[in-house]
Parts: structure tokens; C-alpha cells; sequence
């Protein structure tokens, strides 16, 4: 059984939802490096920092301390993200964050402080990790990496249904031209990586994916 799984894709390629599940499966920490990323760039949008202004990103990335724990509140998250001590779950999945968070993550400078975190925990084993450059940059060594596709108008679905149980009203077409830019910005981070096994999940249920994902190491 692997100890570190890495899981890759683009926005809304069902990597939270295997991940986790995954994880509770495995009895492995679920760690989505999204979160850190959005958390930047919710604490941006607050102090009124340009998402092009790299210095001050890098800065306040340094400054800022993202804690990600166990729920501590049931409402159908799957973790409690803490910037300095603030819940901040939700807040960090609203539109106005996904609409800057790709040009904020593309700084180098940023990108080494939230790697460096993330290799903390991905050192202790025994964890799902989730994001765009894990199997790549931040766990080369994984023992497991998947790297999901599924295409823009599946994952725009999926993205909308989140959105409407949150009682967020957008078109689906306006949901898939956010993530297709999104797609566009994060294209430097989000390849695959050599030894990664690429899953397309297009009309897959979770658990089918799950089941697959096991299979794989059973052989
Ligand atoms: O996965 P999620 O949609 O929560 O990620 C939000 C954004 O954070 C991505 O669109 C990407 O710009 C950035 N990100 C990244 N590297 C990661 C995870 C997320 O650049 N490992």
C-alpha cells in the first residue's frame, strides 16, 4: 500500500472528492493544497493587495499562518481552514476568491512558501495530497500519483451544482468560462507527471473511481 498518494487535475476534476475519500479509506490524511492557495488570496482581497503585485503577495504569504484541522463544525465540509485563527471555510471557495486565485498562485516566491509547507506534511507519510503540481513539484517521490481529466462541460456541471447548493445563482456557461480561464492560467503548474496514471472520470461514480484507485495497487 502506498504511504503518499498524490493527486493532480485541473479545477473541478473531481480531485477533492477522491481525494477524500480515498483518505477515509486508507485512514490517510486528506490534505487539498487548494485551501492554501485560496487562503492567499482571500487575505489579499481583504488587505486590498493587488493579485499582481508580487512582493507584497510574498510578504504577506509569509506573514499569514493557514491551519488546516479536522472539522470543527458539521456542514458538510470536509476540513476547518483557519487563517490566523479565523475560520475561513467557506470564504475560500466564493467566486470573487476563484477570479484572482490563479494569478495570485502564479508568483515563484509564493509558490516556494506554500511548497515548503506542504512538503512538511507530505514528509510524514500516511496522506492523500491534492492539488496541480504534487506528483510533479512538491511530492516527486509519491508512491501513488493519479492525475484526473474530465472535460470542461462535466466539470462545469459538477462546479454549478456545488454552487447552486450554496445558493450561488450562475449560468453554466459563465461557470465554464471561469474555469476555462482558470484552466489557461494554471496550465505552468497543472501537467502530469511522467509516472502519473492518468484517470478520466466522465461519467464515473466517486466510489467507481475509489475502487479503481485501489485496484491499482492491488495488482
Ligand atoms: O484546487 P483548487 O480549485 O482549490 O485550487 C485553487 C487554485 O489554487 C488553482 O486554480 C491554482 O491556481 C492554485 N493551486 C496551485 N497549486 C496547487 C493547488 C492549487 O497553483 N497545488
Amino acid at each position: 500500500i502506498p504511504r503518499t498518494i498524490a493527486i493532480d487535475g485541473q479545477s473541478a476534476a473531481g480531485k477533492s472528492t477522491l481525494g477524500a475519500l480515498l483518505a477515509a479509506e486508507l485512514g490517510y490524511l486528506y490534505f487539498d493544497t487548494g485551501v492554501m492557495y485560496r487562503a492567499l488570496a482571500l487575505a489579499a482581497l481583504r488587505a486590498g493587495i493587488d493579485p499582481d503585485d508580487e512582493a507584497a503577495l510574498t510578504a504577506l504569504a509569509h506573514r499569514l499562518t493557514i491551519d488546516v484541522t479536522a472539522p470543527t463544525v458539521t456542514d458538510g465540509r470536509q476540513y476547518t481552514v483557519l487563517i490566523d485563527g479565523e475560520d475561513v471555510t467557506w470564504a475560500i471557495r466564493d467566486p470573487d476568491v476563484e477570479r484572482i486565485v490563479s494569478r495570485t498562485a502564479r508568483f515563484p516566491a509564493v509558490r516556494r512558501e506554500m511548497i515548503r509547507q506542504q512538503q512538511a506534511i507530505g514528509r510524514r507519510g500516511r496522506v492523500v495530497m491534492v492539488g496541480r503540481d504534487i506528483g510533479t513539484v512538491v511530492m516527486p517521490d509519491a508512491d501513488l500519483k493519479i492525475y484526473l481529466q474530465a472535460s470542461l462541460t462535466e466539470r462545469a456541471r459538477r462546479r454549478l451544482a456545488e454552487l447552486r447548493s450554496r445558493n450561488i445563482e450562475m449560468s453554466l456557461e459563465q461557470v465554464a468560462a471561469a474555469l476555462a480561464e482558470r484552466d489557461a492560467l494554471d496550465a505552468h503548474v497543472a501537467q502530469p507527471a511522467d509516472d502519473a496514471i492518468i484517470l478520466v472520470n466522465d461519467g464515473l461514480t466517486p466510489a467507481e473511481e475509489v475502487a479503481w484507485v485501489l485496484q491499482q495497487f492491488a495488482n
